[in-house]
């Protein structure tokens, strides 16, 4: 099934591309968290490039189990500060850095291996309580924050919209996320800010519609997951 549900899923991103005139690059990340290795092996050979796990343990054992995979690992989920070592050894790109003691640790450790780490900062667009993210108002001394480090490279935003009942009703929510990464773009050098992460199964084609550019979808792909 995976190989027909990727087809279905990259055609839907390429219609929700063509309908808003866009002839950008747009990174399918195939979300394979709570599902085995297997699945992973079997996206791998169906033409995936790029996954996304939550969880930085269960990555581990993933990458024990599939060592030459040849993909480009995104850790998506919220991560701890005590994780940040294991989350830049594996890591190419951590979607989820939302606060400043985790930036900070994530910066030390990545210096510590002498590596450059890839992030996105994580806003709470949504401004939603139980959600993690940093808060909006927090975002313009985050970027900052993380300009003048050595060991860390921002590349974007990410967002989590909220599971709405009418999913029309997330598009505002998206649309201030383009924003937001909009007004990055000139804070750094030229060309850095170039990944906005933000879509999943219910609602990538709307993301896309307005400006993602990184996708991160699981269910679509795999089926519904077992915890
Ligand atoms: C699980 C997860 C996804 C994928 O969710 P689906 O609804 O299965 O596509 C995307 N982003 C994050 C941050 C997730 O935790």
């Amino acid at each position: 099934m995976i190989k027909e549900n990727l087809e279905a899923v990259n055609k839907r991103i390429a219609d929700a591309a063509a309908r808003v005139g866009r002839t950008d690059k747009i990174t399918l990340v195939a979300v394979t968290k709570n599902h085995p290795v297997e699945m992973m092996e079997e996206a791998a050979k169906c033409g995936v490039t790029d996954v996304g796990e939550n969880r930085v343990q269960e990555a581990l054992q993933k990458l024990e189990a599939f060592p030459d995979n040849h993909l480009t690992w995104h850790l998506i989920g919220h991560l701890q500060t005590n994780k940040a070592k294991h989350a830049v050894e594996h890591f190419d790109l951590i979607h989820s850095i939302d606060s400043e003691h985790l930036l900070k640790a994530v910066d030390k450790e990545a210096g510590k291996i002498g590596k450059v780490q890839d992030i996105l900062l994580q806003v709470n667009v949504a401004r939603e309580e139980s959600k993690f993210g940093m808060e909006v108002e927090d975002f313009p001394a985050m970027c900052e924050l993380a300009k003048g480090m050595e060991h860390v490279r921002v590349l974007g935003l990410m967002c989590i919209a909220p599971n709405y009942d009418n999913v029309e009703d997330v598009r505002p929510v998206f649309r201030i996320a383009h924003a937001l990464y909009e007004d990055m773009k000139p804070k750094f050098p030229e060309g850095q800010i170039r990944y906005l992460s933000m879509g999943m199964t219910h609602d990538f084609e709307i993301a896309i519609e307005e400006g993602a550019n990184v996708v991160r979808v699981g269910t679509a792909i795999f089926g519904p997951r077992n915890y």
